[in-house]
């Protein structure tokens, strides 16, 4: 790539340093800022297109919370949250209360999680 030295207008190398006709030191700053740009139009032309996550089975966070706190006792929410085992468990000792507890505190949890934390955590594959 040939470019004018800012000092006499001559034709420079494109590596050269300094003006062959009048020694004018050529500012490696211009030269780096060339480059750079010659990089950016690189990047840009490859970047790719932006990853989607796979798409699984999203669960309402606000409804498996609302589902804990009202029939949490019941193992519902377990069961809208596909963990079976769990929501049967919660069921045959929906009797002791105990159930409908942990449902409350579960809804709580769910309603206060980030979506991500929620799906993360308490959702079932
Ligand atoms: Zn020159």
């Amino acid at each position: 790539m040939m470019s004018l030295c800012p000092n006499c207008g001559t034709e420079l190398d494109g590596e050269a340093k300094f003006c062959a006709s009048c020694g004018y030191e050529v500012s490696p700053r211009s030269i780096n800022q060339e480059r750079n740009q010659e990089f950016n139009a690189r990047d840009n032309a490859i970047e790719p297109e932006i990853v989607r996550t796979p798409s699984a089975p999203i669960k309402e966070r606000m409804v498996a919370g609302i589902l804990a706190i009202l029939l949490g006792g019941f193992g519902i929410h377990k069961f809208y949250l596909n963990d079976m085992n769990m929501g049967l468990i919660y069921l045959l000792f929906c009797w002791t209360t105990i159930p409908q507890i942990l449902g409350i505190i579960e809804g709580i949890m769910y309603l206060t999680a980030t979506d991500e934390e929620f799906q993360e955590k308490y959702v079932k594959y």
